[in-house]
């Protein structure tokens, strides 16, 4: 004879369990996150009922030892099989483990000694969280059983895309459009940062993809190890669209410039290319 099925460890029905972890999701903004905040959640979820003090049982009926169990919580299903006959060990149907029975059901809870209410918990969201990080707010989660503590509750944050900015870590990325006279003579531009507008030097010749580090511009870490970087990239933007007199001028500045005006800034690649191509 030996012990299959479901494994479990006989334990004692009646020991004090801790409750049930719970999860819930929440999402905040993107400045949200960078900054904190403090807010209030409302969960669904299982207390004990105080009607029956979680025994399930009317107030003033009786509890006692299940008879079919014995107060294991537990029984044993005898099968016959062509290796002999196995014994499975399985959660006492009659007292749903408990070990216990009621002589009557109480009345608030139908005699499970829980009830479903809603509850407020009150969070605090730390400065530089990240989508996907957890808050692990302890003993907000399930009823203990048996007089157990409380389970933990675990608030997933999940962020919600920003327009303009992109979280990396402690650092904020940022694409910055400029137009392509800004880019070739160079000026002061004011780019956005979740810290408020700040002022930015482009030197005259700046390239598309230049990169730009705003200095302390990110979020803060979450664990106080400093604060994060704003990285600005830029984009040239070429017109799509020109007036008589604009395009009068770039002619000009064309003609001006000439063949050779790539040549003239050394640029490597182009300088490739041409060769390439004159085979
Ligand atoms: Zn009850
Ligand atoms: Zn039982």
């Amino acid at each position: 004879m030996f012990f299959g099925g479901g494994g479990r460890r006989s334990r004692d029905p009646n020991a004090p369990r801790q409750g049930q972890d719970l999860q819930y999701t929440m999402e905040i903004d993107f400045e949200e996150a960078i900054f904190g905040k403090e807010t209030t959640i409302e969960i669904p979820k299982e207390e004990t009922c105080d009607t029956c003090d979680g025994s399930g049982a009317k107030p003033g009926t009786s509890v006692h030892t299940c008879q079919h169990c014995n107060g294991t919580g537990q029984l044993n299903v005898e099968q016959n099989t062509p290796f002999g006959r196995v014994v499975n060990r399985r959660v006492c149907h009659h007292c749903q483990g408990s070990g216990k029975q009621v002589e009557e059901k109480c009345n608030t809870c139908g005699g499970d000694g829980k009830v479903k209410t809603r509850k407020k918990i009150d969070i605090r969201i730390p400065a530089g969280v990240d989508d996907g990080q957890q808050i692990r707010v302890t003993r907000q989660g399930g009823p203990g059983v048996n007089g157990g503590p409380s389970g933990d509750l675990y608030v997933v944050i999940r962020v919600r895309r920003h327009e303009f900015f992109e979280r990396d870590g402690d650092d904020i990325l940022c694409e910055m459009p400029i137009t392509f006279t800004q880019a070739a003579l160079g000026d002061e531009i004011e780019v956005p940062t979740v810290h408020g507008r700040v002022k930015l030097k482009v030197p005259a010749g700046t390239q598309t993809g230049t990169h730009f580090r705003l200095k302390g511009k990110g979020a803060p870490n979450v664990h106080g190890h400093g604060q994060g970087d704003q990285h600005i990239l830029v984009k040239v933007i070429v017109p799509k669209k020109l007036n008589d007199k604009q395009k009068e001028l770039l002619r000009e500045f064309h003609e001006l410039s000439g063949d050779e005006s790539l040549d003239e800034q050394q640029d490597n690649l182009f300088q490739r290319m041409k060769r390439a191509f004159k085979g």
